[in-house]
C-alpha cells in the first residue's frame, strides 16, 4: 500500500514508505514522560506544519532556519519543511546571536523558528537579515508554530521534489575560517539512510535510543532517517544522560552514540545486565579509542560498530554488521560509496598502508557549499570525488583507518608527523587515559610537537615518564618536545577534541 499524497516528494516518500499501513506503530517515545507518538500521528502533525509553513509564505526551495531545543516538534518541523518543498537548516543551539546573524545573512531563509526565550534577541537580527517571518517553538512544544499548526485542517499534498533538489543545508562546525553551508539533496539523504538501514539491519522490531543532538548529521540524518526508513521506534531523549540510557537499554535494541557516550556508560554499574538484550552499538563523529572498544566488549560482549562520516557526505564507511568489527578502524566503504587515499601533492591514488588524503564519491556526497563556488571547486573534484580533508590509509584487508584531519598534520623540521601515531603510543602508557598531540610554532623546526596528556585520577604521571615511555618507540623528530599533563581535553558537543583550542593555548610553548 502506498500513500499517493507523498509519492512526489522524493525524500518524504521514502521516509514514509515503511510505515504506510502501520499507522498505529510507535515511532517515538518520550523517554522522560513515556508518552508515545504513532507513525500516523507524527506524519499527520508534519502535514499540519507543512500547511502552516506554506501559509506563512514558504515556497519550494526556501530555507527554514531553526534554533530550538531537541523536541519531537522539531522532528515534525524537519519532516514538515521537506514535505512543503523547503530546505531545513538546523542551527546548533549553542550559537550566540551574532553567530546566528551570520547564518541568516548567508542562507537568507524565508522563515526562522526559535526558542521563545530567544525571540527578543533574535527578532531584530532576523528582520535585519530580511527573514520573512519568525515563529517560536518552546521546549514544552508550545509557541507560535504550535498555534499556527492548530489553525490548519488536517492533510497536505506533499510538494513535488526531484532527487537533486535540496532537502537540507547543514553548516560545518568550521574550526577554521567561515562556517560553510553543505547543501544536501533529497537523493543524498535518502540513499544514505536506505543504505545504512540495510547495512545495519534495522527493521520494524528495532527500538533505537536517540540521545544525539538533532542539529547535526549524526542525530538528524543517521539516527532519525534510519528509524523512519525502517519503521522502527525510538526512545527520544533531550540529551545524553547515562542513567536514563541505562534505564532505557532493557527495552531497546540499538544505540547510536559519540565515543564519549561509551566512555561514560563504562563507568555505570550494571552495564552488562542492562545491555544484555541490545543488538547494536554504533559509534561515530570522533575516533573511538581501541581501549574503549576493548573494555566495552569485555564487559558487555558487544563489539561497538564504528563508522565514519561527515556533514558533507553523510556516512562513508562502516565496520561490518556481520564480520570482524576492528577496533581503531572505521571499516569498509558503504555499498555504493567509492573511497580512495591520495597523495596530497599529486592527487594520485596511494597503495596499501600509505597515508594520504581520503576522497569519497557516491550518491551520499553533498551538492556543494552554499554560495561558495570557489570553496566547492577546491574540495569537490570535477569527477565527483570529494576531498574530505581527513588523513587515512587502507590496510591490506580493506579496513579504512583515520589518522587525523589534514589541518592537524604537524610538519616539523620538514618531516610529516601524524598525531594519531604518537597519541596511540601515549595512550598505551601506564596511568594515561588519553592524549592529544598538536604542532605549535617553533623557531627552528617550523612546528614543534606538543603532547597534551590526561592522566588517571590520583596518578603521579609526569612529563619525564611520558618522554621515557616514547623514547625507544618513535623516531627523534616525532617525539614531543613538550608534554603537558591536564585533567581533561576540550571537546565539542559531538565529542571531538578541539585541537584548535589546544593550539591556541600552547602556541607560546617554544617562544623564548
Ligand atoms: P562533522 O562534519 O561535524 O560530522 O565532522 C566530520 C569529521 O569528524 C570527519 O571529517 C572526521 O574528521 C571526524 N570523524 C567522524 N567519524 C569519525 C570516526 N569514526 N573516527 C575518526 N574521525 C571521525
Amino acid at each position: 500500500m502506498y500513500d499517493p499524497s507523498y509519492a512526489s516528494n522524493n525524500l518524504v516518500s521514502k521516509l514514509r514508505a515503511a510505515s504506510i499501513g502501520h499507522d498505529q506503530a510507535c515511532f517515538l517515545e518520550d523517554a522522560a514522560s513515556g508518552t508515545a507518538t504513532s507513525y500516523g500521528a507524527f506524519f499527520a502533525r508534519a502535514e499540519q506544519i507543512a500547511k502552516a509553513l506554506v501559509a506563512r509564505g514558504l515556497q519550494p526551495g526556501d530555507r527554514l532556519a531553526v534554533q530550538a531545543p531537541k523536541t519531537q516538534a522539531m522532528l515534525e518541523l524537519y519532516v514538515g519543511t521537506v514535505m512543503a518543498g523547503g530546505v531545513f537548516l538546523p542551527l546548533n543551539t549553542a550559537y550566540t546571536a551574532s553567530e546566528v546573524a551570520y547564518f541568516l545573512g548567508d542562507a537568507e531563509p524565508r522563515l526562522l523558528v526559535c526558542d521563545p526565550g530567544r525571540l527578543a534577541e533574535l527578532e531584530p537580527i532576523a528582520t535585519a537579515a530580511g527573514v520573512g517571518s519568525i515563529l517560536t517553538l518552546g521546549p514544552d512544544e508550545s509557541g507560535s508554530l504550535t498555534q499556527a499548526c492548530d489553525e490548519q485542517t488536517p492533510g497536505f499534498e506533499a510538494v513535488t521534489r526531484q532527487a537533486t533538489d535540496l532537502a537540507a543545508i547543514l553548516y560545518t562546525s568550521g574550526t577554521t575560517g567561515r562556517s560553510k553551508g553543505a547543501m544536501l539533496s533529497h537523493a543524498a539523504l535518502a540513499s544514505n539512510s536506505e543504505t545504512l538501514k540495510d547495512y545495519w539491519q534495522f527493521t520494524r522490531d528495532d527500538v533505537l535510543i536517540h540521545a544525539l543532538p538533532i542539529f547535526h548529521t549524526h542525530g538528524l540524518f543517521v539516527a532519525t532517517n534510519v528509524t523512519l526508513m525502517a519503521g522502527s521506534a525510538c526512545l527520544f531523549m533531550p540529551s545524553f544522560n547515562a542513567e536514563t540510557i541505562m534505564l532505557a537499554m532493557p527495552r531497546a535494541t540499538a544505540l547510536m552514540g559519540v565515543p564519549t557516550f561509551y566512555v561514560r556508560l563504562l563507568e555505570m554499574p550494571g552495564l552488562a545486565e542492562a545491555s544484555a538484550n541490545m543488538r547494536l552499538f554504533v559509534s561515530g563523529s570522533a575516533p573511538l579509542l581501541a581501549e574503549t572498544h576493548d573494555r566495552w566488549r569485555a564487559i558487555t560482549g558487544h563489539a561497538i560498530l564504528e563508522r565514519y562520516g561527515m556533514t558533507e557526505t553523510n556516512m562513508n564507511t562502516s565496520n561490518p554488521y556481520e564480520g570482524e568489527r576492528r577496533a581503531g578502524t572505521v571499516g569498509f566503504p558503504l555499498p555504493g560509496v567509492e573511497l580512495k587515499v591520495t597523495s596530497p601533492e599529486t592527487g594520485e591514488s596511494l597503495g596499501i598502508d600509505e597515508i594520504g588524503v581520503i576522497e569519497v564519491r557516491g550518491p551520499n556526497v553533498f551538492s556543494g557549499y552554499w554560495r561558495m563556488p570557489e570553496k566547492t571547486a577546491e574540495e569537490l573534484r570535477a569527477d565527483g570525488f570529494f576531498i574530505t580533508g581527513d588523513l587515512g590509509k587502507i590496510d591490506n584487508q580493506g579496513y579504512v583507518h583515520i589518522v587525523g584531519r589534514g589541518k592537524d598534520l604537524i610538519i616539523t623540521g620538514g618531516y610529516n608527523v601524524y598525531p594519531k601515531e604518537i597519541e596511540l603510543l601515549i595512550d598505551d602508557l601506564p596511568d594515561v587515559i588519553e592524549s592529544a598531540v598538536i604542532g605549535v610554532p617553533h623557531a627552528d623546526f617550523g612546528e614543534g610537537v606538543v603532547a597534551v596528556v590526561v592522566a588517571q585520577p590520583n596518578a603521579q604521571l609526569d612529563e619525564n615518564q611520558v618522554r621515557q615511555g616514547l623514547a625507544d618507540k618513535l623516531a627523534r623528530f616525532k617525539q614531543p618536545k613538550r608534554v603537558v599533563i591536564v585533567e581533561a581535553l576540550p571537546r565539542n558537543t559531538m565529542g571531538k577534541v578541539q585541537k584548535n583550542l589546544l593550539r591556541e593555548q600552547y602556541k607560546d610553548s617554544f617562544s623564548l
